[in-house]
């Protein structure tokens, strides 16, 4: 893996965009402003291009005639999009594991599922017929 920190919102939406296809560096810029909500100046940007050009993860091309670049993921840069995908998959699963509940079913219950109380413990199932079953499992009425 290259050697590459994605310590900040920029740089991680730089890749996210480049990973949906080739940009301007003008087009990356304004859709930086509109994600994060803020001004983003040409040298926030076209360090870290660069940096990603060195280490062969983007190319350019120029379109038109006034010289305009087009930056894409190499195939290195995919591999390296798709390794940071699955790191911040795995964040993202860290912070949304509290709120996960399972069900006896083996079932993950993020939001929803049907809350029962079973002998004064409340208990949570992913659908009603998970909890009537656990109840003649248990011989439970
Ligand atoms: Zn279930």
């Amino acid at each position: 893996m290259a050697d590459i920190k994605i310590n900040n919102m920029v740089k991680f939406y730089t890749l996210c965009l480049l990973a949906t296809g080739q940009k301007h560096g003008y087009d990356l810029i304004k859709e930086l402003e509109e994600k994060l909500g803020r001004r983003i100046s040409a040298s926030n940007m076209y360090p870290f291009l660069n940096t990603l050009r060195k280490n062969r993860l983007i190319k350019f091309g120029k379109i038109g005639k006034r010289d305009k670049k087009v930056y894409h993921l190499t195939q290195k840069g995919k591999n390296f999009t798709g390794q940071m995908f699955s790191k911040f998959g795995d964040l993202i699963n860290i912070a949304i594991s509290p709120r996960i509940s399972a069900c006896p079913c083996g079932c993950k219950i993020y939001s929803g599922g049907h809350a029962e109380k079973i002998r004064g413990k409340a208990m949570k199932f992913c659908c009603t017929h998970c909890a009537k079953i656990y109840k003649s499992k248990n011989k439970l009425k």
